[in-house]
């Protein structure tokens, strides 16, 4: 077992983060710090994705890249940690797919949430095996900018009546910050500054990502 996983399991609970990280920004860490703020949660798993069944691939880096740029991004948070689980696993990326591999390897009574921003629960659905990743793992929801904070309670409410399933919805300060909008801005040569960490920043643009 790998480090970080090992590392897991003194740990009372943890969240997973998962991603394309395509690349890894502010907004992704911010997150993270308001989950660490507001919940019990003592630790923050961040998971870049292998081959994300949501994104056309060829818009996608390479995994070492997006691998790189989270370890980078979360140097000196001490309750931050990456995991190359998904990546390792190769094939198709599913979070139920993590889930599973994740107790089986620290146990049933293993203690994590999941956290997606307002997109992504809205979109839970579409994702494979759906109702049992509901029943077996609890998620954490966030407010993300774009999206009505009422809307988003009332649609996780249902979710949670219909699927009988635990979903904590947390209201975090925006950060109005996207991938998709930092790789347009880096193609079109328009500044990405206060929007990825610096060490993130100069990895771009060393490799000359996304231009
Ligand atoms: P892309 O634009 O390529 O989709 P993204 O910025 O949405 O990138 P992802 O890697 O797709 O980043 O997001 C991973 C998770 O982080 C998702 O659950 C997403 O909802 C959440 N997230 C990303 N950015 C924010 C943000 N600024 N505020 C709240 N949640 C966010
Ligand atoms: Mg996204």
């Amino acid at each position: 077992m790998k480090d970080e996983i090992k590392s897991l399991k003194v740990i009372n609970k943890f969240a997973i983060l998962g991603g394309t990280f395509d690349p890894i920004h502010l907004g992704h860490i911010s997150v993270a710090e308001a989950v660490l703020d507001k919940t019990d949660v003592e630790k923050v798993l961040f998971i870049p994705s292998g081959k994300p069944p949501h994104k056309e691939l060829e818009c996608v880096s390479n995994s070492d890249i997006r691998l790189d740029m989270t370890r980078l991004a979360i140097e000196g948070h001490e309750n931050m940690e990456v995991s190359s689980i998904e990546i390792d696993r190769g094939g198709m990326t599913y979070t139920v797919d993590t889930v599973l591999q994740l107790k089986a390897l620290l146990g049933n009574d293993a203690k994590f949430k999941f956290i997606t921003g307002a997109d992504a629960i809205h979109d839970i659905k579409t994702w494979k095996d759906y109702k049992l990743l509901l029943k077996i793992c609890s998620f954490i929801a966030v407010t993300r900018p774009g999206y009505n904070k009422n809307t988003e309670a009332m649609e996780i409410e249902k979710i949670e009546k219909k699927f009988g399933c635990d979903i904590e919805f947390i209201e975090i300060p925006p950060v109005d910050i996207s991938s998709s909008q930092i790789r347009q801005n880096i193609s079109n040569g328009i500044s990405v500054d206060g929007m990825v960490p610096d060490k993130v920043s100069e990895y771009i643009f060393k490799k000359g990502l996304y231009k």
